[in-house]
C-alpha cells in the first residue's frame, strides 16, 4: 500500500528533482575535458621517458639494470655491452612494455642516477599496442616533449627523494636533488 501510494503522488520522482535543483546552482566538480584540463600534481605517475643529458645529447642512464630487477611487472627490458677500457656500459636496448607497467614507481626510486621518470604527461591513449611499447629512442622523445615545457626551469621529480628516506643510504647521485634542465633544441 505505501509502495503504490509513493508511485501515485510521484514521491521518488520530486525527491529526485528537488536533488538537482539543489545543486543545479553549485559549482560543478567536473571540467570540460579536453577543452580544460586540471593541474596535475607532482609527482603524478605518467608516461614513461629516459633523462636526455642536454651535455652529450644522450641518454643519462648508466646500464646497471636496477630497474629491471625491481620491476614487478617485469616490463622493462635492457641491453648493453661493457668497454673493455673503461670498464662501463654503454646501453644499446631500453624498452618498457607501458601496457604491463603498474606504475608503481619503483623504477624511479631504485635508479641510482635518476635517469628513468614516469612524467606527468598522461594523454597517450593510442589504438594499437605498438604505439605503448617504447624503445630507447621513443622513451627518449618522451623526455624531449616532456621537458620542453619547462623552458628552462628546474625539474625535479618527487619520487627521486621520498620523504622518510635516509639520504646517507642513497647512492651518491641521489644524495642531494639535482635540478635538470631543459634539454637542447
Ligand atoms: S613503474 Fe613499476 S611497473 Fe612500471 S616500469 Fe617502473 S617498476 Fe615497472
Ligand atoms: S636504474 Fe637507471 S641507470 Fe640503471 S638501467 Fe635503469 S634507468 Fe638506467
Amino acid at each position: 500500500m505505501k509502495t503504490l501510494l509513493r508511485k501515485i503522488l510521484f514521491v521518488d520522482l520530486f525527491k529526485g528533482m528537488a536533488l538537482t535543483f539543489k545543486t543545479i546552482f553549485k559549482k560543478p566538480v567536473t571540467v570540460r575535458y579536453p577543452k580544460e584540463k586540471r593541474a596535475i600534481e607532482p609527482g603524478f605517475r605518467g608516461r614513461h621517458a629516459l633523462v636526455r643529458e642536454s651535455e652529450t645529447d644522450r641518454e643519462r642512464c648508466i646500464a646497471c639494470t636496477k630497474c629491471a630487477v625491481v620491476c614487478p611487472s617485469q616490463c622493462i627490458h635492457i641491453e648493453y655491452v661493457i668497454n673493455s677500457e673503461t670498464a662501463t656500459r654503454s646501453l644499446t636496448k631500453y624498452e618498457i612494455d607501458a601496457l604491463r607497467c603498474i606504475f608503481c614507481g619503483y623504477c624511479e626510486e631504485v635508479c641510482p642516477v635518476n635517469a628513468i621518470v614516469l612524467t606527468e604527461f598522461y594523454e597517450y591513449a593510442s589504438y594499437s599496442r605498438e604505439e605503448n611499447y617504447f624503445d630507447k629512442e621513443v622513451l627518449l622523445k618522451n623526455w624531449d616533449e616532456f621537458i620542453r615545457q619547462y623552458e628552462g626551469r628546474d625539474y625535479i621529480n618527487k619520487f627521486w627523494y621520498l620523504p622518510g628516506i635516509n639520504r646517507e643510504r642513497l647512492p651518491v647521485g641521489k644524495r642531494q636533488p639535482k635540478a635538470i634542465f631543459k634539454t637542447k633544441e
